[in-house]
Formats: structure tokens, C-alpha cells, sequence
């Protein structure tokens, strides 16, 4: 490990060196089967060809000029997101975090203008939203805040999955301006809420006047079997944030608005120097192609039956087994137990896969996976846990 970086990560003892399509090798020539597409990134797997292509083209033409020009690729990708999505427009950063202080400077501009001095964003107990100090301070982890107080203002929190908690809120705060939430979530534990709650949220947001701002960074394109989480569920939100799958791998997150929302920022509001530079937003673009021409979609909802059906088979009745859930390809075990240990375990055995929430094995595999890889992973999962648990 090197004396050369700061001590914030602590990586498990292998270096990768090359990656295709589900695979990745090690220095040593170890072959891998990539269960979790760097945490949801590379949901096209490794050196997509058409990727790559994208990319080295782009990076031959020109990779970067400035917003303060016309970005003729970043125009292409707003209008693909807006149309997939149905949104009205776009602002692009480069990670999922920036997408988020994004959307809360927006509902903050949307309260000073309803002549709300202090406004208020309701954000989950168990959310993730990012490592900024802003979206450190939305997110529903104290592991995430300790050692970085004062947190930020105007976060008021409510239990995930708990309507009637926001609705509580509503009645006794008046700075409140928007719901800040993720349909699944995902670094607290893959936690599936009931079918109600989204729409249950977009109707106290109708009510109250409130921004519904979802983040989609880990559940959007197609992770859960539809293009974007909230499609599930039949609403559309005022703000969306994506991230990590809409690049495969290189840097971009966007915050989506509609409506209200959308007419929000004028120039000088917010900037990003590298945000939608032609290079990101070619790969974006390319990505987008694959998804659909590909139907990403339906065959991530389609595997994720699949590889549910066979956990329930092979697992469902073991006694340490809490609970086995999923949408799509954003799947999860729980046990009865802290398993962290599993993550060095499926490495030994040739898999990617990881921990969260302690006793959550997570599963994010690319949504190109076969069926036969899809069964080998699911096998490697089965026996691991049995092994663990014994
Ligand atoms: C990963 C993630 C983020 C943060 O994205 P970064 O690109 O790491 O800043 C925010 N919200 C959710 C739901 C995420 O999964």
C-alpha cells in the first residue's frame, strides 16, 4: 500500500490490470467475475468496444473547451436524457455528489423565491447522497457526518419508508421546500420501500408545494429493470440526479429538472469546469446507445428474477439468511450477522461482490452479464454464504 495516499480507503490486496465485458484479471493473471461494476459504474461492462471507441474518437477530436461555448455533444445528452426520462432539462457535473449540491441549491433558489429565508429539505435516516459537505449532511448516516460538524443546515430528517413522518413535518414546518430521497437505497442496504411511498411522496409534495428531488445516481440507468427507478412506480419527479452508470466509468453526473424546478438557475447561479465536456458526454451518449439498442431494461428486470428465484432455491431456508430481496440487478442478502469478511472471501473465490449496511451482501453486476454468468455468480454467492454461516 502505498505511503503516497491518504489513509481514507482501505483496499483489500489486489491490483486489477485489465477488464472485459464481466471479467477483470490481476497482476498475477487471475481471472475475476465482476459482481459489482465498480459500485454500479460499469453496468456495460469493462472495455465496452463501443466505448472505448467512443471515447478515443472524441479524445482525438477534442476533449475539452469550456461552458462558456457551445458543447454540441452536451446538447445531445441533455436531450437523450430529457426524452428517456421525461424531464425538461439538464445540468452536468462530474460525479454524483456535485449532482446533488446541484439539486439542493435548487430547491434552496426555489424557496428564496417563494420568500422562504431558511429553507428546509426532508432527507432519510439510512440515505446516501455523497461526501461533499452538503450532501455528507443530507445523507442518514452518523459514520458519514462524525469528525466533520458543524453538518450543513436545512436537512430535516424523517424515517425511510414512513409517509406518515413527512406528513408530520408538513403540518409543523414551514421552511420545509423539498423531499430529498432515493427510490431504493443503496449504500444503507438495498432497502426496497412499499409501492405507495413514492407516490405517497410526490402527492405531500403536490400538496405542500415541495420539489420531489430523487436521487437515481445508483438506481437509474436501467439498475433496477427500468430506465429510471421512479418509472416503477408511475410519477415523475421535479428534480432527478444521476451518476455513476451514465458514464461506464469516466466522470459525469447530471441533476435533471422539470417544471418549476427547470427555470430556476440563470447564468452565474452554478458552474462546472469540466461538467459535460465533450469527452464525457460522447462516452454518456454511447452508453445510452448500447442501453437501448441493447434493451438494458427489460433484460436487467429479467435476470433479476432470475437470480432472485435462485437465491430463494438455494437459500431461503437457511436459518442465518434475514432476508433476500432485489429490482433488477440491484440485489441483496441480508444475514443475521456482520459478514464484512465476505468481501476478501468472494475475492479468493474469483468474485466481485460487496458488503454494506455490515450484514447486506450487495450485488451490482453488469447489465451485460449472461445467463450462464449470472448462474455462476449466484452458485459462488450461494456457497460462500453456506461456507460463512456453517
Ligand atoms: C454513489 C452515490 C452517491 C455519490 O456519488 P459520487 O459520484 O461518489 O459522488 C450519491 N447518492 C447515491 C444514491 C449513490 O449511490
Amino acid at each position: 500500500m502505498s505511503d503516497y495516499l491518504m489513509k481514507n480507503y482501505a483496499p483489500l490486496p489486489v491490483t486489477f490490470t485489465k477488464g472485459e465485458a464481466a471479467n477483470l484479471w490481476d497482476t498475477e493473471g487471475k481471472q475475476y467475475l465482476d459482481g459489482l461494476s465498480g459500485v454500479a459504474v460499469c453496468s456495460l461492462g469493462h472495455a465496452h468496444p463501443e466505448i472505448a471507441t467512443a471515447i478515443a474518437k472524441q479524445a482525438k477530436q477534442l476533449i475539452h473547451t469550456s461552458n462558456w461555448y457551445h458543447i454540441a455533444q452536451q446538447e445531445e445528452l441533455a436531450a437523450e436524457l430529457c426524452q428517456l426520462s421525461g424531464m425538461d432539462n439538464v445540468f452536468f457535473s462530474n460525479s454524483g455528489a456535485e449532482a446533488n449540491e446541484t439539486a439542493i441549491k435548487l430547491a434552496r433558489l426555489y424557496g428564496h423565491k417563494k420568500n422562504i429565508d431558511e429553507p428546509a429539505i426532508i432527507v432519510m435516516d439510512g440515505s446516501f447522497h455523497g461526501r461533499t459537505l452538503a450532501t455528507l449532511s443530507a445523507t442518514g448516516n452518523r459514520k458519514v457526518h462524525a469528525g466533520f460538524e458543524p453538518l450543513v443546515q436545512g436537512f430535516v430528517r424523517a424515517p425511510y419508508n414512513d409517509l406518515e413522518a413527512i406528513g408530520t413535518i408538513a403540518k409543523n414546518n414551514q421552511n420545509v421546500v423539498a423531499v430529498l430521497v432515493e427510490p431504493i437505497i443503496g449504500e444503507g442496504g438495498v432497502i426496497i420501500p412499499d409501492e405507495d411511498y413514492l407516490p405517497g411522496i410526490r402527492k405531500l409534495c403536490d400538496d405542500n408545494g415541495w420539489l420531489m428531488i430523487l436521487d437515481e445516481i445508483q438506481t437509474g440507468m436501467c439498475r433496477t429493470g427500468e430506465w429510471f427507478a421512479f418509472q416503477h412506480a408511475n410519477i415523475i419527479p421535479d428534480i432527478m440526479t444521476l451518476a455513476k452508470a451514465l458514464g461506464n466509468g469516466v466522470p459525469i453526473g447530471a441533476c435533471l429538472a422539470k417544471g418549476d424546478a427547470a427555470e430556476l438557475f440563470a447564468p452565474g447561479n452554478h458552474g462546472s469546469t469540466y461538467g459535460g465536456n465533450p469527452l464525457v458526454c460522447a462516452a454518456a451518449l454511447a452508453v445510452i446507445n448500447v442501453m437501448k439498442s441493447e434493451k438494458l431494461e427489460a433484460r436487467s428486470q429479467a435476470l433479476g428474477k432470475m437470480i432472485l428465484s435462485q437465491f430463494e432455491n438455494d437459500l431461503a431456508d437457511n436459518t442465518a439468511v434475514v432476508d433476500i430481496r432485489g429490482k433488477g440487478l440491484m440485489l441483496a442478502i441480508e444475514l443475521n450477522r456482520p459478514c464484512g469478511e465476505l468481501m476478501q472471501q468472494a475475492l479468493t473465490q474469483g468474485l466481485l461482490l460487496n458488503v454494506t449496511a455490515e450484514k447486506v451482501v450487495r450485488l451490482l453486476p453488469p447489465l451485460i452479464i449472461s445467463d450462464n454468468e449470472a448462474t455462476e455468480i449466484t452458485q459462488k454467492v450461494t456457497t460462500l454464504i453456506k461456507n460463512f454461516i456453517q
